[in-house]
């Protein structure tokens, strides 16, 4: 095989050849359009100097653009099924290699340890399995690993979490966590179309670029999520009774009325009107009672 795997045709042809069958229970649901192929190649800015970490490479077609572009890419796929025909669709490329393992449970310190020279910084690019999006970002966001930027494809009613505003509905404790640590922007919106089989959900192409330094300083994480998620266990509620149910109790009403006040916040605002920067200094004087 040397020709690329991004058309219907194409596609479609080296699934018969391996006789593998789709498993919708691991998101396999395969991209057949060159162009969006290339515009998510090109919205990571992948270059000759590029090492790329490309979560899920399915049979290859966006791994066949990124090693076409890039230095190198390292696939992580969770489908040992998929080793044949990767190796087929990606013989003309000495320069991927290929993980299989899950990866929320794969050390993926140890693989770019191995694959990357000391210090490169790592990009990833995926077309991301949508049954578990949001672990895997967190994953990539929280552990530590030299990435700076990641451009995936994903739901396109997560992409809007993600990049929403205090104010807007979809604005959540998703979008606090991950704008807390990065610049999200959508890139694209994706029709159905361009998918094999097609998902039964529109998509988008966003982009996060990770901040080097957080967006807010908080003194205490652990107790910032906390109160985060707090905030917005029940949507229609105040600030106050969600924190009153879900963090405190009513007898300490009258000190939360106290910190509010101190931090200029009003009680009966909701949690879904306060920025990350409210968050965090309501975070710090509570962390500290
Ligand atoms: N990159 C290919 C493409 O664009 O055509 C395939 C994308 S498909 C949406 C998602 C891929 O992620 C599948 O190949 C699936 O087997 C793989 N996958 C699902 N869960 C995974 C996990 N936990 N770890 C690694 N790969 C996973």
């Amino acid at each position: 095989m040397n020709k690329r795997i991004s058309s219907p045709k194409t596609m479609q042809d080296v699934i018969r050849q391996h006789q593998f069958t789709l498993k919708k229970s691991l998101g396999q649901n395969f991209l057949i359009d060159e162009n969006i192929l290339n515009n998510i190649a090109s919205a990571a800015d992948i270059d000759e100097e590029s090492y790329v970490l490309e979560i899920g490479p399915g049979a290859g077609a966006l791994t066949q653009v990124l090693a076409s572009r890039g230095k190198k890419v390292i696939a992580v796929e969770i489908d040992q099924r998929l080793e044949p025909v990767l190796k087929d669709t990606l013989q003309d490329f000495d320069n991927v290699s290929v993980h299989f393992g899950d990866v929320l449970k794969l050390n993926l310190h140890q693989i770019i340890d191995q694959e990357c020279p000391p210090g490169v910084p790592v990009k990833v690019v995926a077309n991301l399995p949508y049954y578990v999006t949001t672990p895997i970002l967190m994953k990539l966001l929280t552990d530590g690993l030299p990435i700076k930027t990641i451009v995936v494809m994903i739901q396109k009613e997560v992409a809007g979490r993600l990049q929403a505003e205090p104010g807007e509905k979809s604005y959540g404790s998703l979008s606090i966590a991950v704008q807390y640590l990065a610049e999200p922007k959508i890139v694209m919106t994706v029709p159905k179309t361009v998918f094999v089989p097609q998902p039964n959900v529109d998509s988008a192409v966003i982009r996060l670029d990770i901040r080097p330094e957080k967006k807010v300083k908080v003194d205490d994480e652990t107790f910032f999520y906390k109160l985060v998620r707090a905030s917005f266990a029940q949507r229609r509620k105040t600030l106050m009774n969600n924190l009153i149910n879900n963090l405190y109790d009513k007898t300490q009403k009258e000190q939360l009325l106290e910190v509010l006040e101190q931090t200029g916040i009003d009680p009966g605002r909701r949690g879904e009107t306060l920025t990350i920067e409210e968050f965090a200094r309501l975070s710090d004087v509570l962390s500290h009672k």
